[in-house]
């Protein structure tokens, strides 16, 4: 199947109000311009360097999300241009966004990512934090930043009710904190996990491999 193929069945499958973020990380500019001609506009990386890259070289009209781990001192370089950073996990992190979006006069959207997985090796702020930061308003401290949404990633497995616990946990948290804080996207699935994701109520997913094919490394 090819990458136009693989995009025209996924948004024939996915609901019209869940958003596709094509995950084109590790893929050349090639590809995501076969995409962008299939009419995909939103495309996720995960590292500044790539991101920034691909950006100088592709469509300008192209939304750029940020899906991977972010170090403060690369933040400089994305919020030029970021479209949306999914991967907020610590406060030092809204703290640097917050001063590179004032110093670029942006105003920078976030998602708050959120640790739901069991396995260890996921980022993401724990469930009890994340709770804390709405109920007293942390965001608030960073008026350059806006919160809107949040982000999951979900433990790698095929158990499905594993997979709803967790997705259902991040649900919970979005429905306890969305209307007060104006929240708008719950990003959570990927390829192999987001009709799962989305049957737990996810608008977002981040699909790579299902577009794209396998990646030889990420
Ligand atoms: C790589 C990645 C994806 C996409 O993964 P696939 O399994 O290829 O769909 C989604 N979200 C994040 C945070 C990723 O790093």
């Amino acid at each position: 199947m090819s990458i136009t193929q693989n995009l025209k069945s996924l948004y024939k499958e996915l609901p019209e109000d869940v958003k596709l973020v094509a995950v084109s990380k590790t893929k050349p500019g090639d590809d995501i311009l076969e995409a962008y001609e299939a009419g995909q506009r939103i495309f996720g990386e995960n590292k500044v360097q790539e991101m920034t890259a691909k950006h100088e070289a592709l469509p300008k009209d192209i939304q750029w999300h940020m899906i991977g781990h972010l170090q403060s001192n690369k933040v400089k370089y994305i919020v030029p241009y970021v479209s949306l950073i999914h991967s907020v996990d610590r406060l030092k992190l809204f703290n640097e966004i917050n001063r590179q979006a004032n110093r670029f006069k942006k105003q920078v959207h976030v998602l708050l990512q959120v640790k739901i997985a069991e396995e260890d090796s996921k980022f993401g702020m724990p469930m009890v934090e994340a709770t804390r930061f709405f109920e007293e308003n942390l965001g608030d401290n960073y008026p350059h930043v806006t919160v809107v949404g949040l982000m999951g990633m979900a433990t790698f497995t095929d158990d499905e009710s594993q997979l709803k616990k967790e997705f259902n946990a991040l649900k919970s948290l979005f429905d306890t904190f969305g209307e007060s804080h104006d929240l708008k996207y719950l990003s959570m699935g990927m390829s192999g996990d987001y009709e799962v994701a989305i049957s737990c109520g996810s608008n977002m997913v981040r699909v790579g491999s299902a577009i794209f094919g396998k990646r030889n490394y990420d």
